[in-house]
């Protein structure tokens, strides 16, 4: 009994939310924040400061101090005032790496992106007749000459581009599929989820490993309106294989009377192959070859903002834009401002290279990444010297998002080693790679074999980089 009234005289010791309000301090915070939410931050405080006064007593009475409960109302605060999505350094080596925000635009592309932000544009207005225009209007044309497409339409991103056909040409039909593409990326993007959800009935045809054009033509039927081929971007099936070319599809298909779709994935509009990556199908190509419809990312190899083109043939696509399923997907000024600028640099390859940071960054040569993490390892080594040593590793880059997955591109890095006994290291291993992500621009390595990695290729705001190191105090580590 006596200890419970204890416990209550030290809440007596709690200022009233009334009283802190009007401190100066905090009245300064209001001019800054707005009552709302500084009122929230006190209550917070306050509610806190009785939990610590009732378990701890009179230990906890300094933090009645008035400097004391400001402090305690500043932290509130900044936590409420928090944005959580920042930028953050990619040092994994992925390239593309979809949790990281995949492609980095290019300058061209956030310029045009601030121009539309910051007032009214002609998003859907044609300034020649004055009446009302369309979305697609500002990207069709350029995607068609870069692609040869008769032509096209954007949306939010591929899976909502791949709903979207199947839902348009294929509802409550048959869609064959070769049992070999029955593909999943990451993220609940699985092909037969997203055919059930667009209300389409998937065909399976063929093995897992070899699909013949004969396991086509035999599951056609009456009801069957659409071949899919799904590119397998994500993983390779290697040995006794077989797949039917995409030429061979569109005759069956056209044959049929029914059309070719190809989920490109990545779907790039120049040779990879420059940057020593296996050749992928260019979207040209893929259209070249008879698909009627071809699906990609823009946010992948293209190196944009996230979104889905779908090009092909001009009566599909005037199709697919009538589904209203179009207005639920389609795209905001933004994105078609990004695009747009994206698109013109790909109109000269050479400046495509350049001026892109995805191809920029896939392009860089292993000497130059080695010259970078020569010139970058006293800078890294000098605030660490007592807790890890640092050397030169060489590395393996992806290209990411499920590109290419078997193919790696030579990098180079820093290989960072905690000191200490074998049975710490592990865990100072976490602790050192929680350091470089709690940096004011964090830092997201890898942790290989004994090592935290920080592979070079993607680095390119080196003094981002560096001069944030020497707040990276002992403390931290
Ligand atoms: C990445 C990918 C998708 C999904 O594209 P998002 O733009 O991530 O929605 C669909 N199909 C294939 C083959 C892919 O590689």
């Amino acid at each position: 009994m006596k200890k419970l009234q204890t416990a209550q005289s030290f809440q007596s010791a709690v200022p009233s939310t009334h009283s802190i309000l009007g401190l100066t301090a905090i009245s300064e915070l209001i001019e800054t924040h707005g009552k709302a939410l500084v009122t929230d931050a006190v209550r917070s405080a306050l509610a806190e400061l009785r939990e610590l006064l009732s378990s701890i007593g009179d230990a906890a009475l300094t933090e009645t101090r008035e400097s004391a409960v400001t402090l305690r109302i500043e932290n509130h605060l900044a936590h409420l005032v928090d944005v959580s999505l920042m930028p953050v350094i990619n040092l994994t080596g992925t390239v593309l790496h979809t949790n990281l925000g995949r492609a980095p635009l290019p300058d061209e592309a956030i310029q045009a992106m601030i121009a539309v932000a910051q007032g009214a544009s002609n998003l859907e207005f044609d300034l020649e007749t004055g009446r009302r225009g369309d979305r697609d209007h500002h990207l069709e044309s350029h995607i068609c000459r870069l692609t040869g497409a008769e032509a096209a339409t954007i949306v939010n991103n591929n899976a909502a581009a791949v709903l979207l056909v199947l839902n348009t040409l294929a509802l409550r039909k048959q869609v064959l599929v070769s049992r070999g593409e029955l593909i999943e990326i990451g993220g609940a993007f699985r092909l037969p989820d997203i055919m059930a959800r667009a209300g389409c009935k998937l065909c399976e045809v063929g093995t897992t490993n070899r699909t013949h054009l004969s396991d086509f033509s035999n599951a056609l039927e009456p009801r069957t309106a659409m071949i899919l081929k799904a590119h397998t971007s994500n993983y390779k099936i290697q040995g006794f294989v077989s797949t039917v070319p995409e030429k061979d599809l569109a005759k069956l298909s056209k044959s049929a009377d029914i059309p070719f779709v190809v989920d490109l994935g990545s779907g790039s509009l120049i040779d990879i192959s420059q940057f020593g990556l296996p050749s992928e199908p260019t979207v040209r190509k893929t259209l070249a070859d008879g698909a009627d419809l071809v699906t990609f990312s823009g946010d992948k190899l293209l190196g944009g903002p996230q979104c889905g083109i779908i090009a092909g043939r001009k009566g599909l696509i005037k199709k697919i834009k009538k589904n209203s399923m179009k207005r639920a997907l389609r795209v905001d000024k933004m994105t078609v401002a990004a695009l747009s600028a994206l698109l013109n640099l790909y109109n000269d390859s050479k400046r495509a290279v350049q001026r892109i940071p995805t191809l920029r960054l896939l392009a860089r040569n292993e000497m130059d990444i080695i010259v970078q993490a020569e010139r970058l390892l006293p800078i890294v080594a000098t605030p660490l010297k007592d807790v890890a040593t640092v050397e030169l590793t060489a590395c393996q880059s992806q290209v990411g998002s499920g590109a290419l997955p078997t193919s790696a591109l030579a990098s180079a890095g820093l290989a960072i080693r905690p000191l200490g006994n074998k049975r710490s290291k592990g865990a100072a291993l976490i602790h050192l790679s929680k350091a470089f992500r709690e940096l004011p621009l964090p830092v997201i390595g890898r942790i290989h074999e004994g090592a935290f990695i920080l592979d070079l290729r993607c680095l390119e705001d080196e003094d981002g980089f560096t001069q944030q190191l020497s707040s990276f105090g002992i403390s931290h580590l």
